[in-house]
């Protein structure tokens, strides 16, 4: 059996003892778990489970110990898990990473096991580089997406994030949740030096689905990973000018930005 489970479909065969590229085979792994009380107002504040593993290699990446699965202790997904679940104070349980597509099964089979009264919403919150059938699994289960748009070319996302053909994949994947009719908040991280190439041509894809997604614009990109002068560009922060940019594109195409809501 072939495991396609993000844009990248390494196809490896996960239940035979295979690894993906996302380092993940058969179980999913939390790298933490806390209350987050900076997610979309709707949503806020809201139980984080940090899912090990991720199909993308983002230069940038804040999360590289958890897309690398390094962090320690890893616990394990499964139903033993909702004994420590404290949900109080949190509005939602989010599935985060990493990203959550690629440990798929591990938590259906965890949602599975649930308890009766548990008394959260779900929100999935992806890299968007997924495969639609996921989602189509997902409908039903999931009660708001945050997906991330990172890019509006293919070039940028080879260079950037090591993945291929992303800008379809990322087309059909908003294409697909956007069908479901629950919430869905798109994030936009501006990219110092990606208004042209990808942030304003997002934008306008986006624009067919303005009645079904409300945009958060995220200024908050920053560096500090492995990110060297070499990079250029993506060695700053993004201008304030930049940023203002993308907000004023976004309101002139019709899209509700999260920011004023
Ligand atoms: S998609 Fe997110 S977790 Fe994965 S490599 Fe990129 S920034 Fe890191």
């Amino acid at each position: 059996m072939r495991i396609e489970l993000c844009g990248r479909r390494c196809g490896v065969n996960r239940f035979e003892g295979e690894i993906g590229f996302c380092g993940l085979g058969i179980d999913a792994y939390v790298g933490g778990m806390f209350i987050h009380i900076s997610e979309e107002p709707p949503i806020n504040p809201s139980l984080l489970i940090e899912l090990c593993g991720c199909g993308m290699r983002c230069k940038f990446c804040q999360k590289a110990e958890l897309r690398d699965g390094v962090v320690n202790p890893k616990i394990l997904l499964d139903r033993n898990l909702w004994k420590i679940i404290d949900t109080t104070g949190a509005r939602s349980l989010s599935f985060i990473g990493g990203n959550p597509d690629e440990s798929l099964l591990a938590i259906l089979r965890f949602l599975d096991t649930a308890p009766m009264d548990f008394p959260l919403p779900i929100v999935w919150n992806c890299h968007g580089y997924g495969n639609r059938i996921v989602y189509r699994i997902l409908e039903g289960i999931v009660d708001a997406y945050i997906p991330d748009v990172k890019y509006g070319n293919d070039n940028c996302a080879k260079k950037w994030s090591q993945i291929y053909g992303y800008a379809e994949i990322a087309k059909r994947c908003i294409d697909e949740i956007t069908r479901q009719g629950v919430p869905i908040y798109v994030r936009i991280l501006v990219l110092p030096g990606h208004n042209e190439c990808c942030h304003i041509p997002t934008i306008h894809w986006l624009k067919e689905y303005h009645d079904r997604i409300i945009i958060n614009i995220m200024d908050q990109y920053s560096p500090d990973f492995i990110i060297t002068k070499t990079d250029r560009q993506m060695a700053n922060h993004p201008k304030p000018e930049d940023i203002q940019t993308i907000i004023k594109e976004t309101r002139q195409c019709g899209l509700i930005q999260m920011a004023l809501i």
